[in-house]
C-alpha cells in the first residue's frame, strides 16, 4: 500500500494537492476536515460536537477524530492506499494510527510536509472565505487560533515522522502544477 501524510498549515492546499495525487496513484482520499464537514451538514451527533471546536479554531478532541477516522479507513478494505489530510495533527494520532494501520499489516509510506509562510497563509485563507461558506476562514481571529494551534499541537508532528526517516518538506509556494509535480517527484 502507499499511505501517505499529507502535511501542513491551514491553508497550504492539501485538499487541492490530495485530488490530483488520488487520480494519479488511484489512492481513498480522507480528509478529517471534509469528513467533519459533512457530519456538520448532515446534522449529526458527531458533526455538532466537531462544530462546536471548529468553529473556535481549537482541535475536536484526539478520542473522537481517532475513532472517526478509523472508522473511515475500515470502508475501503480494498484500497491500494490512502492520503490522510489533516490527519495526524497531535502526536496522539500519529501513534494512533501507526498502530491501527500496523493491526492491518500496513503503515505510513511517508509524510509529506506542504511549507508555506505565514502571511501567504492569511491571504489565501482569507480569499478562500469569499467561496469556501467556511465559518472558520471568515474570520481573522479564528484564522489566526487555527495557526496558532498548528505551531503549538500539529507541528511537532512532522519531528514524530522525522524520526522514522519518512519526512518529506515540499515547498508550497508556487502554480499548483508546480507544487503538484514536486508532490509526484517526492513519491516516485
Ligand atoms: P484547515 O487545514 O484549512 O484548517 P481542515 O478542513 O483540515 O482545514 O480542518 C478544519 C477544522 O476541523 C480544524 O480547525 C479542526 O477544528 C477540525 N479538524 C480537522 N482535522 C482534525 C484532526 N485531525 N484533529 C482534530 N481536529 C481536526
Amino acid at each position: 500500500m502507499l499511505n501517505i501524510v499529507l502535511f501542513g498549515p491551514p491553508g497550504a492546499g492539501k485538499g487541492t494537492q490530495s485530488e490530483r495525487l488520488i487520480e494519479k496513484y488511484n489512492l481513498i482520499h480522507l480528509s478529517t476536515g471534509d469528513i467533519f464537514r459533512a457530519n456538520i451538514k448532515g446534522a449529526t451527533e458527531l458533526g455538532n460536537l466537531a462544530k462546536s471546536f471548529m468553529d473556535k479554531g481549537a482541535l475536536v478532541p484526539d478520542e473522537v477524530t481517532i475513532k472517526m477516522l478509523e472508522s473511515e479507513v475500515n470502508k475501503h478494505p480494498e484500497a491500494k492506499g490512502f492520503i490522510f489530510d489533516g490527519f495526524p495533527r497531535t502526536e496522539a494520532q500519529a501513534d494512533a494510527l501507526d498502530t491501527f494501520l500496523a493491526g492491518r499489516d500496513t503503515s505510513i509510506t511517508k509524510m509529506l510536509a506542504l511549507e508555506v509562510e505565514e502571511s501567504e497563509l492569511r491571504d489565501r485563507l482569507a480569499k478562500r472565505a469569499e467561496t469556501s461558506g467556511r465559518p472558520d476562514d471568515a474570520n481573522p481571529e479564528v484564522i489566526q487560533k487555527r495557526i496558532d494551534v498548528y505551531n503549538a499541537e500539529t507541528a511537532p508532528v512532522a519531528d514524530y515522522y522525522r524520526r522514522q526517516d519518512k519526512f518529506h518538506a515540499v515547498n508550497g509556494l508556487g502554480s499548483i502544477d508546480a507544487i503538484t509535480q514536486r508532490l509526484y517527484n517526492a513519491i516516485d
